[in-house]
């Protein structure tokens, strides 16, 4: 299985911070999928980051990388993480909600359902409040570019809110990251090795 994780936007997105400026959603997200990828390449699984860049890498782009890679190597054999974290409002004030969530696009197949319920029972391990669509569909299908153009098995993950106090400071914390970075990690081999 070849395992791609997505950082989502660049140091150029416009955006994509906290309202006090002082997280930015792209950095954050790379230093997680940086050490997600090490930890996973740590136990043998060949993993690697699909946006090395820092700059902004458009979706056309990133859909591109991971349909080339499916055709390399067969769909089956790849599976893609996009790393986000969420926001309630439009960057200017602090907002009340807060929670982890997985989202699939509105045609995902039976592998990317299956590997989003697998992040979140990782993340609910982890003692993330998760936001669940209801009790029985553990994740939120939309229309999202990233999961919709491409072959494999596809999750976005939104790692709590930039703009909510506590999730910040969650999302700043040692532990708060170490949780983030387990979470994607044991997600995506419990999925890999048919544990959930
Ligand atoms: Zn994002």
């Amino acid at each position: 299985m070849r395992i791609l994780i997505d950082n989502g936007h660049g140091a150029d997105t416009q955006g994509k911070r906290s309202p006090d400026g002082s997280f930015r959603e792209y950095r954050w997200a790379r230093d997680i999928a940086a050490r997600v990828v090490k930890e996973l390449r740590g136990r043998g699984y060949e993993a690697e980051l699909l946006v090395p860049e820092e700059r902004d890498i458009p979706l056309s782009e990133r859909c591109r990388r991971v349909n080339a890679l499916c055709t390399q190597v067969g769909k089956a054999d790849v599976l893609l993480v996009s790393v986000h974290v969420n926001a309630a409002g439009n960057g200017n004030g602090w907002m009340t909600a807060r929670g982890w969530s997985a989202h699939v696009s509105l045609n995902a197949g039976a592998q990317s359902k299956k590997l989003a319920r697998a992040l979140v029972a990782s993340a609910e391990e982890e003692g993330l409040k998760v936001r669940r669509y209801s009790p029985q569909e553990p994740y939120w299908a939309q229309n999202l570019a990233i999961c919709r153009d491409t072959a494999c098995a596809a999750v976005l993950t939104e790692n709590l809110f930039m703009d909510n106090r506590d999730d910040l400071a969650m999302l700043n914390s040692t532990e708060g990251m170490e949780a983030v970075v387990a979470l994607h990690v044991r997600g995506i081999v419990d999925y890999i090795e048919g544990k959930r």
